[in-house]
């Protein structure tokens, strides 16, 4: 049987899944979605967007969690633009 290119591989144990299913059947892993990676994504640069003012217009404590604040929020973008990435290139292995 020919896969379609359409199919996701499972993030734990690589078997090839559709791009619907929440859990994949071999392992129980849940499976990420696009849509939970965009969240992040924007909760990622909401985060950064309020942090970053926080952190170069305060003094004290509060500039101190603005920067971890604007870390986090680069942080989560970098995490959910990596797991696209690699998301994307497992599909052209297939
Ligand atoms: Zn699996």
């Amino acid at each position: 049987m020919i896969e379609s290119s359409s199919r996701i591989g499972c993030i734990n144990c690589g078997e090839s899944l559709s791009p619907e299913t929440r859990r994949c059947p071999h392992c129980g892993e849940l499976q990420p979605t696009p849509l939970i990676d965009g969240g992040i994504a924007v909760g990622g640069v909401f985060l950064a967007l309020v942090s970053i003012p926080l952190g170069a217009f305060t003094e004290g404590l509060i500039a101190i969690a603005g920067y971890g604040g604007a870390f986090i929020g680069v942080a989560m973008i970098l995490g959910a633009v990596t797991r696209y990435i690699d998301i994307q290139s497992d599909r052209k292995r297939d």
